[in-house]
């Protein structure tokens, strides 16, 4: 599901996440067949049905973003906007201690 590339030196592990195009926040999906080419619809985390807490009814941010996600044949699976191109990812970085 994951991008994952490993500094092998440092130990330091770089994950690519697929990131909402208008607001950058998560975004969530629900591919459950492992077909190559496969395909279901995905949405940003901020969006209405998506479920969460509300913290403050009065501040509420709702993104309308939708996407689709299409399994590719290496298992993993790419998010796409509507306009067909890939949606930005963002870096996450974490630090394992070395063995
Ligand atoms: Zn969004």
């Amino acid at each position: 599901m994951k991008r994952a590339y490993v500094n092998k030196v440092t130990g330091e592990r770089y994950e690519l996440v697929p990131m909402c195009p208008m607001c950058r926040a998560p975004i969530y999906w629900s591919l459950i067949s492992g077909k190559p080419g496969a395909s279901a619809p995905a949405h940003c985390a901020n969006n209405g049905s998506a479920t969460r807490i509300i913290i403050d009814p009065r501040n509420i941010f709702i993104c309308d973003w939708e996407g689709t996600v299409v399994r590719m044949p290496d298992g993993d699976v790419r998010v796409y906007n509507e306009d067909n191109r890939l949606v930005p990812h963002r870096v996450v970085r974490k630090r394992y201690p070395l063995p």
